[in-house]
């Protein structure tokens, strides 16, 4: 049963007052799943822990992913067995901690010969990769002969088919992740605020003195802190003290009715070097992704028709009675990823391993890395900022312990979208700092990308967002507009693709 009349997380206001109060142990700046990660580790070890977002919790990345936890089988050609091995286990303790949100999904891989990837290496690898997990994956991986592959698979182009691999990683939902992870950072002390802007710092007497604007009061706050993390992602080598060099490569996803390519499992399709994934979600296939260079503004990154058709052209390829077409799209979404900056070669060979640096007495920078493995880096990061500023601090227990309480998996968060009910609106406002109707559609529940007819959703839940948040006909009117503009194109007129893939900044 969903609760929905208790735990209100305290006000917005309440919540400001208290970031300028005092002196924090620990102020995280960015609100994706690193900084998440990061302000429930410290908190769960007793550091008095503040958590700023400048937009909403999830913005950015860690709600624009492929929905994995993986090890990364491609890593393994390229020879990263640490990163493997790495994030292989850190699959397994997201199994662990958060069983509603990681489902053992099998991958079907086939091959053809003249590939770089042979059937022979690749049934090694798959079972290294099983090895990897400490002997434990979500599945055991097999190999598949011909006539299996085309009776699993059987719209798949059949030529040349020398037979399939047969693996396992995990399905999540990244921005629930995100959102999951924050409750327990704020239900363990940290105080968390999302529409709240690191603008600098200055460190004077062994603090660091942050300049933070309320954007949503556009009001400044001053934060003091003895450590700072800068846990921004793409805009980490933005932010003023940041010692971090990045390179943005733009990944691009798209999402078409299952009944257009009826997968039982989710598919591997080789093209060149690089692989892309048909993945099955509920009623829905998410297909994707691209790797590319990105020089734009980062609140500008979109799904253009070059990506789509990229991605059509591949999956069309593999599948050529699908015929798939743009016309076909539920929905898209793009993304950033953070890499570790290595100017040469191509986007899709740069290791996603990450970084953790003191630029400066007390700053610390965190880039790089993955979804599957923000648990360590948070951890890794945590472990640094104690010994440096000589914390008293409890032992990390991220690995072990519960991200959330079972009474609190009530059908709100999950890997899929919920039905839409008034009662988990209510809850999204009430309980997980939803602030606008984007919020709700977008990061806490994926009705955007779930739904063709998502515009019907948001009308829907309009109402119920205004009685649970208190705004008024024009305030409402605001939000249905600012929804309209950025995610329905037929309403406003706007350039189709561009409504389609950017969430609005508010
Ligand atoms: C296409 C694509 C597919 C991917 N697929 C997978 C996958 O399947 N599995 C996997 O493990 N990994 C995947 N990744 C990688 C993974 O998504 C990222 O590594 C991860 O989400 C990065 O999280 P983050 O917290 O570092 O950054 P973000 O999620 O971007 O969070 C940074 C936050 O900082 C905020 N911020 C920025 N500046 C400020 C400021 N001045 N003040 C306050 N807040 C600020 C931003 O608004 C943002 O919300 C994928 C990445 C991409 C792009």
């Amino acid at each position: 049963m969903m609760r929905d009349d208790c735990g209100d997380v305290p006000s917005r206001e309440t919540a400001l007052a208290r970031l300028g109060e005092g002196v924090l142990d620990l102020l995280v700046v960015g609100g994706g799943i690193v900084g998440a990660g990061v302000a429930r580790d410290a908190a769960m070890r007793g550091l008095k822990t503040g958590l700023i977002e400048q937009y909403d919790f999830a913005y950015g990345t860690s709600s624009r992913s492929s929905h994995l936890l993986h090890g990364g089988l491609r890593y393994l050609a390229q020879g990263h067995l640490r990163l493997v091995h790495e994030a292989s286990k850190e699959k397994r303790v997201v199994h662990r901690i958060a069983p509603h949100l990681a489902e053992p999904l099998a991958f079907i891989f086939p091959t053809r010969p003249g590939w770089q990837w042979a059937r022979w290496k690749l049934s090694i690898g798959v079972k290294l990769y099983d090895l990897l997990c400490g002997r434990r994956n979500l599945g055991r991986s097999s190999t598949l002969g011909r006539d299996r592959v085309w009776r699993t698979l059987p719209g798949l182009a059949r030529q040349g088919i020398t037979g399939a691999v047969r693996y396992f990683d995990g399905l999540t939902n990244d921005a629930r992740l995100v959102i999951d992870t924050l409750r327990s950072a704020a239900s363990h002390g940290a105080t968390v605020v999302n529409e709240a802007r690191f603008v600098d710092a200055q460190r004077e007497d062994g603090l660091w003195w942050c300049e933070v604007r309320d954007t949503a009061g556009d009001m400044p706050l001053e934060v003091r802190a003895r450590a700072v993390v800068n846990a921004t992602g793409p805009w980490s080598d933005r932010l003023p003290h940041s010692r971090t060099d990045l390179r943005l490569t733009k990944g691009v996803h798209l999402v078409i009715d299952r009944g257009r390519l009826p997968l039982p499992d989710a598919v591997v399709m080789a093209e060149g070097s690089r692989i892309l994934f048909g993945i099955p979600w509920g009623d829905r296939v998410i297909l994707g992704t691209t790797d590319t260079d990105f020089a734009g503004r980062i609140e500008d990154v979109r799904c253009e028709e070059e990506d789509v058709r990229y991605v059509l052209d591949v999956v069309n390829g593999a599948f050529p009675e699908a015929r798939l077409a743009a016309d076909d799209l539920v929905s898209a979404w793009a993304g950033l990823r953070p890499l570790v900056a290595d100017r040469n070669g191509n986007p899709s060979d740069i290791s996603r391993r990450h970084e953790i640096r003191m630029g400066e007495p007390g700053w610390w920078d965190v880039t790089g890395g993955k979804l599957t493995t923000y648990r360590l880096m948070a951890e890794q990061t945590v472990d640094k900022v104690v010994r440096q500023a000589g914390f008293a601090a409890r032992r990390c227990r991220t690995a072990v312990e519960p991200l959330l309480p079972p009474e609190e998996v009530d059908g709100t968060s999950g890997i899929l979208p919920p039905p839409v009910s008034e009662a988990t609106v209510r809850h999204y406002c009430r309980r997980e700092w939803a602030r606008h109707l984007e919020d709700v559609m977008v990061r806490r529940t994926l009705w955007r990308y779930y739904h063709a007819n998502h515009d019907r959703v948001a009308r829907r839940i309009l109402p119920w967002m205004a009685d649970a948040l208190g705004w008024n006909e024009a305030k409402a009117e605001t939000e249905w507009n600012a929804y309209l503009q950025q995610h329905c194109p037929s309403h406003s007129g706007a350039n189709e693709w561009h409504a389609r893939n950017v969430p609005s900044t508010l």
